[in-house]
């Protein structure tokens, strides 16, 4: 070998062991992706570190799923106060990267935290009803811990309860025992001709008047994604993280909005 050779292959092998190294560094330094701090109450540290594995394991399936991740390490807090104010409800503050748990909530055991995941890895939604159904859908997937809106349920099996609660609160009492006529009863109670829209849904996801209601809003949301996530797109999520930013149904599936509905609505009264 030449000298000239010789000291090119030193350089080279020189780069190579920097690199490694700066890798080697840059990894034992990385934070975690995602980590859980416990603000301002008790809990022992073997409830803590499970939390800690548990949203470790959803993490990594809800980034997976989306094919996407966020651009900074999430911090999952429980805590009952956050800027001076009570938490009463799990909240995701998605360009902080932080996602509040009430301690309530944390001690019932039923924290949304891959809804709360899916909110910060997903980011900026062109809808409300896109960016809940996402939640929904990517809980009921991944969730570890049974949590609102479907808890134990199935999406499709929760939606057909709650829609008969909300028809029974507006027909005077009586829950009926089918999905189609659920729905059925609470189409009659929107006006005449008129069937459920993704625009109902919507206006129900913020209605804290109406808890029926706002539950099934995030039930049908979950259910029209897990619908065009499913059916439509045969699980291409590339393609519904289009739809996501751009709410531009038409322009990924070759479908309207209108038409998308009626044939989810189809689904959703045969108990689908
Ligand atoms: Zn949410």
């Amino acid at each position: 070998m030449s000298r000239l050779a010789t000291q090119m292959l030193c350089y080279l092998l020189l780069a190579l062991a920097g690199a490694w190294f700066g890798a080697a560094r840059a990894e034992a330094e990385a934070p975690p992706p995602i980590r859980v701090e416990f603000a301002d109450v008790e809990f022992g540290a073997g409830e803590r570190a499970a939390m800690q594995a548990m949203v470790e394991r959803e993490y990594r399936k809800v980034v997976a799923f989306l094919g996407t991740g966020p651009h900074s390490p999430i911090e999952m807090r429980v805590t009952d106060w956050y800027r001076g104010e009570a938490v009463r409800v799990t909240t995701a503050y998605s360009w902080r990267g932080l996602v509040v748990i009430p301690s309530r909530v944390f001690r019932m055991g039923v924290m949304p935290t891959a809804h709360e995941i899916a909110h910060v890895v997903a980011g900026h939604g062109a809808n409300q009803v896109l960016v809940e159904g996402l939640a929904v859908h990517v809980h009921g997937r991944f969730g570890e811990q049974p949590a609102f809106p479907n808890f134990r349920m199935s999406v499709a099996a929760a939606l057909a309860q709650s829609l008969s609660r909300v028809a029974a609160d507006s027909s005077g009492g009586t829950v009926p025992a089918s999905d189609a006529l659920a729905l059925s009863i609470v189409e009659r109670e929107l006006g005449a001709g008129r069937t459920l829209s993704m625009v109902d849904v919507g206006n129900w996801l913020n209605d804290l008047d109406q808890p029926q209601r706002r539950r099934a809003a995030y039930l049908m949301a979950g259910s029209f994604v897990g619908y065009v996530v499913e059916d439509v797109l045969k699980g291409d999520m590339a393609a519904f993280m289009r739809i996501y930013r751009s709410g531009d149904y038409a322009g990924v599936t070759g479908q309207s909005l209108a038409r998308l509905e009626a044939a989810w609505r189809i689904k959703i009264a045969a108990g689908g």
